[in-house]
């Protein structure tokens, strides 16, 4: 969760926030976890919030009915991809690894993502959230950036600073170049 102070903020670029706020809080969860509709929504419901799920099918679609629900109630669905690559540094993604991505590849991934969200949810998902807040494929000489492929396919991007600490909201109008917002 972030919390972004208005008067912290005074010499980033000036924007009306909606109807005279002064700040906001963008809530965004990643992975699709099944807490995230057994508990998470719920919850969220109850205090009338809505949060952005950073979501990967195959995951989403062991709980698809709480998805379901989740989206009827007004919470937005992000593109996670299809099969959420990472370093090949982790066990758990040796198989899966970026470093054997090409930027075709990878398109493909998100592509089918987004396939797949429109099929089980009804839903076109325009945010991203990069997988382990990882923004690179390839290997060595062969190493790209896919920030720029991923920046024409969605309004807005999420990354994390590591992939060990809460994942930060990179975009926002009103904060462009603020400290702790992450701009890709
Ligand atoms: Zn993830």
């Amino acid at each position: 969760m972030l919390l972004k102070n208005a008067s912290a903020q005074q010499d980033s670029v000036a924007y009306p926030w909606p109807e005279g706020k002064r700040a906001a809080i963008s809530l965004s969860f990643d992975d699709a976890r099944e807490s995230q509709v057994i508990v998470g929504t719920k919850l969220l419901d109850q205090y009338g919030i809505k949060a952005t799920f950073y979501v990967v099918p195959s995951t989403m679609q062991r709980q698809l009915a709480g998805w379901k629900a989740a989206v009827a109630s007004g919470h937005e669905i992000g593109n996670h991809s299809l099969t959420h690559p990472c370093m090949e540094n982790f066990d758990w993604s040796r198989s899966n690894a970026l470093e054997n991505y090409s930027l075709k590849t990878m398109k493909k991934n998100i592509q089918e993502c987004t396939k797949k969200i429109e099929e089980l949810l009804g839903v076109t998902p325009e945010v991203f959230a990069y997988p382990c807040g990882q923004k690179y494929i390839g290997r060595g000489s062969k190493t790209k950036s896919y920030v720029p492929l991923v920046s024409k396919m969605f309004v807005s991007r999420l990354a994390r600073r590591s992939s060990q600490q809460p994942t930060l909201l990179q975009f926002c109008p009103a904060h462009r170049g603020g400290d702790g917002w992450q701009k890709l």
